[in-house]
């Protein structure tokens, strides 16, 4: 049998094309069973662009550039997005590395994929300016971006996903700069927009990269034990499983081990070793309605008694990111783990965020009431008062990474309060108040903006540290608002 090397060339390009013809194939398969009514036409169209355009172009991997397009693309299929984003994917690096205008995308596929490349390629032109004011100004772009259409951001993300999954073939320096940014500035995006599973991969792999050591002792640490969670795993789930039945409450079970950069974050936090992270194992309970979310926490709770304090309502109390669900705590033979318990919907939600309800409306999209927008734009209207880059930057990161505060009413609403800013805190009181308008609202909203003026000492004064003192600070709040 011949070796791989004294085959002729054209048979390597021929086996290579196989691949990523086959590959392209099932791409228009996902996009033919998400959405069935739509045309994939302007899909095959843009990887024939593509494949000619970046033809003898290679990855540092050494694979074709046209490998990481797909790849791209096939991220956001499987977030079951449409014909118009998968091509703008497949188009996303055609301006900048191949020198194809923007005019010229428009003219064969619409002004909405133009729109989306010209998004994305603005996002990742910014390489001439110095680091710091580079990467706040990329941020900006990108929130402003996201504010017009958030299918630019989707695309950004997965390219930054498979670059990430791809970061191996680059030399260190370039490592360690990429998985920083990503860690400081997607990951947390991806986290507002509710991304779970993408921000999930975009943590792990940064942290991989960041702090290789911890990296390995805790993956060590974890697949070590992971025999015996599973064991432990499979029990819980055929105990809560025939209970569920016994009750008749409809539902699908999953087992999860928590992912190794929010575990790390854990007991750096806590100053706790694996075994005292309490939702270090979880079980997923997957159910029909919120009817049943609650049946099954009452389920669970006659089965093991839960842990005092680790209860907690997400489905009346979402989360900035609009996540839902109900979380406890409970014991098994001397074994804490966490059961998450949620609708079907809650848990796409949960997985895919923004992108699982990005929908058209009236051939716009459709995204004037989602909240997780919302915030985006209220942090561009904050950050336009800036002029330092770094300021910018840092805040960011605060507002990227909010502290939850709820707030009560007298009259008994609930205010929920991401971040001290100034423009987040004053559209959160006001959205959480939206159609009444009364006077409480409006003096809340002064005495939250007088304090913001000096944010770092009200932060430190009084929200922050809202986890050791939350009873003494929500009091101290209610006071200041109510
Ligand atoms: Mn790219």
């Amino acid at each position: 049998m011949p070796s791989p090397s004294n085959l002729p060339l054209h048979f390597h390009r021929d086996r290579t094309e196989r691949e990523l013809d086959a590959r392209l194939d099932e791409l228009l398969a996902k996009l033919r069973k998400n959405r069935p009514s739509e045309d994939p036409w302007m899909v095959r169209r843009a990887y024939e662009i593509a494949a000619e355009r970046h033809r003898d172009q290679l990855r540092s991997s050494g694979d074709p550039y046209l490998t990481h397009l797909l790849e791209v693309a096939h991220i956001l299929a499987d977030m079951r997005l449409d014909a118009t984003t998968l091509t703008a994917a497949l188009l996303h690096d055609v301006t900048e590395d191949t020198e194809f205008p923007i005019s010229r995308i428009e003219e064969r596929f619409g002004v909405e994929v133009a729109r989306l490349v010209e998004g994305v390629t603005k996002i990742g032109r910014l390489n001439m300016m110095a680091p710091e004011a580079r990467q706040a100004e990329n941020v900006r772009k990108m929130l402003l971006a996201m504010v017009n259409d958030v299918r630019v951001v989707l695309v950004k993300l997965a390219d930054r996903l498979h670059n990430m999954r791809t970061l191996e073939y680059l030399e260190p320096a370039k490592q360690q700069r990429i998985s920083r940014e990503t860690l400081d500035i997607y990951a947390p995006i991806a986290h507002r927009l509710g991304m779970g599973i993408v921000r999930g991969e975009l943590e792990d792999l940064s942290f991989r990269y960041l702090e290789p050591e911890s990296f390995l002792a805790l993956q060590k640490e974890v697949s070590d034990k992971a025999p015996v969670h599973k064991i432990f795993l499979e029990e819980v789930q055929g105990t809560i499983r025939s209970k569920l039945v016994e009750n008749s409450i409809p539902a699908e079970l999953e087992a999860r081990v928590k992912g190794l950069y929010s575990l790390h974050r854990k007991i750096m936090r806590q100053e706790r070793g694996l075994e005292q992270v309490y939702d270090l194992l979880a079980v997923r309970v997957i159910t029909d309605s919120e009817r049943s979310c609650y049946a099954a926490l009452g389920v669970m709770h006659h089965i093991w008694r839960p842990v005092p304090g680790r209860f907690k309502d997400y489905i009346a109390m979402a989360r900035p990111n609009l996540y839902q669900s109900l979380h406890t705590t409970v014991l098994h033979s001397g074994q804490p783990f966490e059961v998450q318990i949620r609708t079907q919907e809650m848990h796409r939600i949960a997985e895919e965020g923004v992108a699982a309800h990005w929908k058209y409306k009236d051939g716009k999209p459709a995204q004037e009431d989602d909240q997780r927008i919302t915030w985006m734009r209220q942090l561009i209207e904050w950050s336009q008062e800036l002029e330092e880059p770094g300021e910018f930057l840092s805040t960011l990161k605060v507002d990227l990474a909010p502290v939850e505060v709820y707030a009560f009413t007298p009259k008994g609403r609930v205010l929920e309060l991401p971040s001290l800013r100034r423009a987040t805190a004053r559209a959160a009181i006001g959205s959480a108040l939206r159609s009444p308008r009364t006077r409480a609202a409006k003096s809340a909203i002064g005495s939250i903006c007088r304090n913001a003026k000096k944010p770092r000492r009200w932060a430190s004064g009084c929200w922050r540290r809202k986890r050791a003192t939350s009873a003494a600070a929500l009091r101290k709040l209610q006071k200041k608002i109510c």
